[in-house]
């Protein structure tokens, strides 16, 4: 790489990325592009070519389940019948939906509507129960808003303002290709906007949505049946389920439930079933003609800044790698992933837990007994690495009439799905589910498994190579790691113990310690400005808490290699979270994503080590400097 002018002291995120971020171009279908997105091109790339082979008979694939995909794929493609057919593979749901007048006529319908992927005036799963994870839970949520926050509705809002008459001016141009008149599209138009309003008022923003474990709010069947009416959720849960059907509900939003009849009630009905008719016609597009499906893309190419829509062949490959997430993962990962670096990865795995414990039993801030607690929850953690061994069963469901219509297969497709949701609620929780496929370039920690999951693809360069250094490693992929076991005991995952349970198993003054930790966390990050906006402290806390916990363990691992290279070690670490991002994308992340922007992310965790003042001498004359007072590391 040649020379830049940013001193690595000052930015390190500059200082490594900066010549590519000079030349770097955003792909057109894309929001952004680097690291991650990097890695997910490159997936995806491999993966049209492989089923542009399948569908034209080149080539073919021992997953049986890899047929059903093919043939979806095929489905996509044939765009000549989804051009010829219009709007008409749209019109029976939508036709139902208009068929109801009165909330009875609802309740009647409401369980059959759930399957059809319809929106009803509360949203429910079927999710390992947080009390006990070995069980399921019916969970109730309030709908689902238009803008991506509650906070966008403010009048001293303008991206609101303009991003909902975008959306507006998209519903209108849709609602013109359905057989309603000029007159009833304009009233539908306007109750879904009123409806959507009232809803604002009451649903989680994203800010209290990020706290999930107060998630957890168990209340008695009829108790939510009091406060959702004239919705009757017995009945629904009854031709649901028949005898079996739960008496425990789980409600998520508590406000949106309690306050339902601000905006759901027979009185203002009329509300409810525009809304509902223009939502199921908006994502019914994404599956019809060619140009109904650039209109429904509309909204999100205004609110991520992309400039035009991906290929066909690249929205063939998106859907068919979603909706058989499973056996496409699979077939990657068994392609693509070699079991060298699997063995290699899943060593390195077990060696960052070990550090952990080691760093456990040196905390400062525990009593003896919150100790030994942690470090059994650490002893137990799942590792699924690259993708699983088998797939489970319900992939082998997603069968639909080869004779359908795009959406009619889409629309049998998610109805099987959800039935095998709600089907799970009186049986036990399957711990061998993998939450995601093997192609995704990401990983997580799941607090109700106690597990952590680390997909094929994103075991590449720059996050891990056979061929990168420990060094490099540690900073790229070790931090991730890290990172994810890290959420095992930020300020959500804190509250879950070893078998995945809500419970506290800390002492009193332990959490008041570690609250306090984390109210630094908040300090360090909030009100940091970032193109014209400010970070939000609270809520990226939990990602900044991971962050920290990641580099602190792999720093450990570090000072135990016979020849550690620090520098090498902190620049892939800025390596992996470069980013070029649209700025309009940029703006939705930073309102709304749990996680701080990646040039934060490269250029914050370091400067809490003393590794990093070591590695680059650097002194309070640079940027990159802050007190040792100031300085946290929490895990
Ligand atoms: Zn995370």
């Amino acid at each position: 790489m040649s020379e830049t002018k940013v001193r690595i002291q000052d930015d390190l995120y500059e200082a490594v990325n900066g010549e590519w971020l000079k030349t770097a171009v955003i792909p057109e279908d894309r929001p952004t592009t680097g690291g991650f997105s990097d890695l997910d091109q490159d997936v995806e790339r491999i993966m049209m070519a492989d089923f542009a082979a399948f569908a034209a008979g080149e080539k073919t694939s021992d997953i049986p389940e890899m047929q059903y995909a093919i043939a979806l794929y095929r489905k996509v493609l044939d765009v000549e019948r989804r051009n010829r057919e219009g709007i008409a593979p749209a019109l029976p749901l939508l036709q139902k939906l208009q068929g109801i007048k009165t909330v009875d006529q609802l309740n009647d319908q409401a369980a059959e509507l759930l399957i059809e992927g319809a929106d009803l005036p509360i949203r429910m799963e079927v999710t390992a129960d947080m009390a006990d994870a070995t069980k399921h839970a019916f969970i109730v949520v309030g709908p689902e808003i238009i803008l991506p926050d509650t906070t966008y509705y403010g009048a001293d809002n303008p991206a609101g303002k303009q991003l909902l008459a975008i959306w507006a001016d998209m519903a209108a141009k849709a609602l013109a290709f359905t057989p309603l008149s000029p007159e009833e599209q304009k009233q539908y138009l306007d109750d879904t906007l009123a409806y959507d309003a009232l809803v604002a008022q009451k649903v989680k923003s994203q800010l209290e949505w990020s706290e999930y474990y107060k998630c957890h709010n168990p209340m008695d069947v009829e108790e939510v049946a009091a406060q959702v009416a004239p919705f009757d959720v017995k009945k629904l849960l009854a031709d649901l389920y028949g005898a079996d059907a739960p008496k425990i509900l789980v409600v998520y939003d508590p406000k949106a439930i309690r306050e339902m009849n601000g905006y759901f009630s027979a009185e203002n009905f009329e509300l409810y079933r525009h809304w509902a008719y223009v939502k199921a016609l908006l994502r019914s597009t994404a599956y019809l003609s060619e140009e109904l499906c650039a209109l429904g893309r509309t909204y999100r190419r205004a609110l991520t800044g992309v400039a035009s829509d991906p290929s066909l062949e690249k929205q063939a490959y998106q859907t068919v790698s979603q909706m058989y997430s499973e056996p496409v993962g699979v077939y990657y990962g068994r392609t693509y992933f070699g079991e060298a670096a699997k063995a290699d990865v899943v060593a390195l795995v077990k060696k960052i837990i070990e550090t952990y414990k080691l760093r456990m039993q040196k905390n400062t801030f525990l009593a003896a007994e919150t100790k030994a607690r942690a470090i059994q929850k650490l002893s137990t953690i799942e590792i699924k690495m690259g993708y699983p061994d088998e797939i489970k069963e319900i992939w082998s469901k997603l069968i639909f009439d080869e004779d359908a219509s795009y959406l009619e297969a889409m629309q049998s497709l998610f109805a099987v799905r959800v039935r095998d949701m709600l089907d799970k609620i009186n049986k036990p929780v399957d711990r061998t589910e993998w939450l995601m496929p093997g192609h995704m370039v990401n990983a997580c920690y799941n607090p109700s498994a106690n597990d952590i999951t680390f997909p094929a693809a994103i075991l590449q360069k720059p996050f891990y190579a056979l061929s990168q250094s420990v060094s490099e490693n540690l900073g790229g992929i070790g931090a991730v790691i890290g990172h994810e076991i890290s959420h095992a005991f930020d300020n959500n995952g804190a509250n879950f113990d070893e078998n995945g349970n809500l419970k506290n198993w800390w002492k009193e003054e332990d959490f008041a310690a570690f609250k306090e930790l984390t109210r630094g966390m908040i300090e360090q990050f909030d009100g940091i400005e970032f193109h014209g906006g400010k970070v939000n402290g609270e809520l990226t806390v939990s990602e900044n808490i991971a962050d920290n916990g990641g580099m602190g363990v792999t720093l450990e691992i570090m000072h135990t290699l016979p020849d550690p290279d620090y520098q090498a070690y902190f620049k892939n670490w800025a390596r992996v979270w470069c980013i070029k991002a649209k700025e309009e994308y940029i703006q939705l992340l930073l309102a709304n994503d749990v996680h701080s922007p990646a040039v934060l992310r490269a250029n914050m965790a370091p400067r809490n080590f003393p590794e990093w003042y070591d590695a680059f001498g650097v002194t309070e004359k640079d940027r990159m400097y802050i007190a040792p007072e100031k300085r946290i590391s929490i895990w």
